[in-house]
């Protein structure tokens, strides 16, 4: 049996996505920031989210700065994640049904 790599283990704790993929842009400041700090510390799943979180903004930044846009892309970059989030559960095949694990 393929072992197959579930996207889900690849995402922070899913009330924790927005705040880990704040603190890996270093965006977060203050009790936001010690908060996640510390969750992340305690939670091997954030942990080992980090890295593919980091991968995906390297991808994000290179988009950025080949795009023509001068005008600051925080925004955009950060639906971007989100829609990297989406895609990273969306099933392979447009039409497979929906079936939600
Ligand atoms: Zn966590």
């Amino acid at each position: 049996m393929k072992h197959k790599i579930d996207p889900e283990d690849l995402k922070p704790c899913a009330h924790m996505r927005t705040l880990v993929s704040a603190w890996t842009d270093g965006t977060l400041r203050g009790l936001p920031r010690w908060y996640t700090e510390a969750h992340i510390k305690g939670c091997p799943q954030c942990q080992a989210s980090l890295p593919f979180l980091r991968s995906l903004k390297a991808r994000f930044g290179e988009l950025a700065e080949a795009g023509p846009a001068p005008e600051p892309l925080a925004g955009t970059r950060r639906q971007a994640v989100e829609a990297a989030w989406e895609q990273a559960e969306a099933p392979p095949a447009p039409n497979s049904g929906g079936a939600g694990s």
